[in-house]
């Protein structure tokens, strides 16, 4: 008989064959641990964003400006019933946008009717308590958010398609491709991306743009999270750099800037969860 280490081959082997098993058992046990909440495991997602802090103090931002572009809106936020959407006409159409998304819009359209001598078509934009309310009762759950739990109530979102290519086939044309690779730049975000469902409560939604201005378009895209999650990184009272921008998510009655930020283009924006957020773009 051979001896390993003091060990008999045959006991040798039988440990062998019983290793895929202990794996498996530990496996499970940990998994189960962690379904339990038991263990958890560090989040590998690193901010992309950057905490600074100013040395001027802070002086209170009379006066402001209110945008509507960092608006939070789904079935844990509806919209509060005197919400009153900033909706203007986009340019010499009677398709209604929230002001904010006009110029933005614009440009993209643009470069695609320019620079790829194609057409970007809007099927839906904003819509009233009482639009959403008829597409609910036409469409179903399935389909149509909840009255009130709409982001097309806010102007903010459009659904878009090109010519033979709408819904779900968007993506086959040249234009959705642009689009989906590129709204970023314009500001705007595809709001409800693949395997994000448990986060948005929506399935993946191509024709569904939702503009939330630059940075923020740029960073939710590049980091692949939903507008749920970027929300969530930033801590309240503290000030953030990406770029050239300066980002803050301030308590609604207590919106102090630092003093050296006062010279630059300041965006103030409510996100429909009792916070503000404060975009300032640094220029030269
Ligand atoms: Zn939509």
């Amino acid at each position: 008989m051979c001896y390993i280490s003091g060990m008999s081959t045959t006991k040798f082997k039988k440990i062998l064959t019983c290793f895929p098993w202990i794996i498996v058992m530990i496996s499970v046990a940990v998994l189960g641990l962690y379904e339990a909440g038991l263990i958890t495991f560090e989040k590998k997602h690193k901010s992309p964003l950057t905490e600074v802090e100013f040395i001027l103090p802070l002086i209170p931002l009379e006066d402001v400006t209110y945008s509507q572009n960092m608006l939070l809106v789904n079935n844990e936020h509806p919209l509060p019933e005197e919400f009153s959407p900033d909706i203007v006409f986009y340019r010499d159409t009677d398709v209604p946008m929230n002001s904010a998304i006009v110029e933005d819009y614009g440009r993209m359209s643009d470069y695609v009717r320019e620079d790829m001598n194609d057409h970007l078509y809007v099927s839906s934009s904003y819509r009233s308590f009482e639009d959403q309310e008829r597409v609910y009762n036409e469409e179903g759950p399935e389909v149509a958010a909840v009255p009130g739990c709409s982001e097309h109530q806010t102007g903010l979102a459009l659904d878009v398609y090109a010519m033979y290519f709408a819904g779900s086939a968007f993506p086959d044309s040249a234009v959705g491709q642009f689009v989906i690779n590129n709204c970023s730049q314009f500001g705007f975000i595809i709001r409800y991306p693949e395997g994000a469902q448990d986060i948005t409560g929506f399935s993946y939604e191509p024709w569904h743009i939702r503009y939330v201005g630059l940075p923020h378009s740029l960073i939710i895209t590049e980091e692949g999270i939903t507008l749920e999650e970027y929300i969530d990184l930033f801590e309240i009272g503290r000030w953030y750099s990406y770029e050239d921008y300066v980002i803050a998510r301030l308590p609604e009655d207590d919106l102090r800037i630092p003093t050296e930020l006062f010279e630059y283009e300041i965006t103030v924006s409510p996100d429909n969860t009792g916070y503000v957020f404060v975009t300032v773009h640094i220029t030269e």
